[in-house]
This record gives C-alpha cells, structure tokens and sequence, in this order.
C-alpha cells in the first residue's frame, strides 16, 4: 500500500478535528503500534483492547491543544489522556516531553479506516447488504505492531493475538509470542 499524504480524524461530536501527514518515507506504516490492556488505557477507552498510534507531534495538524474542546487528564506524573470535553471521545496517551502523541486509533475516520462506502454497487442477499468499501488504510494503519500490558489479558478472549507480546511495558521486558509463558 502506498504511502498515503495524509489520514484525517476526529472526535464524536466533531469539535475536534485532525490530520496526519506522512513527509518521510519511515512515516508510513506507523511503527508505534500498539494494544495495550493496562488498566488505565482500558479506563479511559472503555474498551478491553485500547489500540494506540504514535506520531510525530509535527505530523499531526493543527496540534490538538489547538482545538477548543481538547482537554486533558493527568493520569500518572508523566502522561495525561486527551478527550473532547463536548462528546468525551477518547483520543490520545500524551507522555510529557516526547516528541511523539499517541492517538486512539478509532478516532480515525470511517472512510480511513474502511474506505468509501460504493453505494452504486452495493448487493443484498439473506444476511442483508453489503456494501463494497473502496480505499482506506486501515490493515496497513491498524495491525498492531505489539501487545503491552499482556498480563491483564482476558484468557480465552485477549490473550491470543499475532506479534510480540509483553507482560508489562516494552522497556526491560521480553517479548512472548502465542499465549503467557506458564510456571514451569
Ligand atoms: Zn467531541
Ligand atoms: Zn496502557
């Protein structure tokens, strides 16, 4: 998939509005992955499995704290969560002092995510219709490079993904494929 110029998002109610952009050939696809099941990430998501993507702050237009309704929680000494104080979306891990932001990567648009919904050609059969999606990023933007925080992992439900898998963060830790190593 080529590189794409630029993927646009933003939150529920619409107030907050972003766009990405892929100036270096490393831009795309983003490296900083990843599904994280820490506590916090599933808190402030309400979702079992929070997907993060980190860009740089650069590439992301116009910066967040731009928008009227950005606001932001202070979840630990070096990290806050952004939302939409309008809608609460949920939309970004913000660490302090890195270069890169963090956003949720449900807040892209559909059409991003999914493609363009090609209504001419759309079909019916006994499960309903289906409509064909032209374009979209989403395989390239969405699999996840990594699992952190795999120790809060749901047996049977989130514990069995592809790709490299950490009991907590990726600093210090070593990767696990498949399902936790057990006592032995
Ligand atoms: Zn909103
Ligand atoms: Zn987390």
């Amino acid at each position: 998939m080529a590189r794409p110029e630029s993927i646009e998002g933003g939150c529920l109610c619409g107030a907050i509005r972003f766009k990405v952009t892929f100036p270096q050939e490393e831009d795309w696809p983003p490296q900083g992955n990843g599904v994280c099941q820490c506590t916090m990430c599933r808190k402030h998501g309400g979702s079992v499995l929070p997907q993060n993507v980190a860009f740089p702050r650069s590439n992301v237009s116009p910066p967040l704290e731009a928008n009227a309704t950005y606001k932001k929680y202070q979840s630990s000494t070096h990290c806050s969560r952004g939302f939409c104080s309008t809608c609460g979306s949920a939309l970004t891990f913000d660490e302090h002092g890195s270069n890169t932001i963090e956003i949720n990567i449900g807040a892209f648009d559909e059409e991003v995510l999914c493609g363009r919904r090609d209504e001419a050609n759309a079909w019916e059969d006994g499960y309903g219709r289906h409509v064909p999606r032209v374009g979209g990023v989403g395989k390239e933007l969405c699999y996840p490079k990594y699992h952190i925080y795999v120790e809060n992992a749901i047996p049977g439900v989130t514990d069995d993904f592809p790709g490299p898998k950490y009991l907590l963060g990726r600093e210090g830790g070593k990767a696990f494929t498949e399902k936790p190593p057990e006592r032995k």
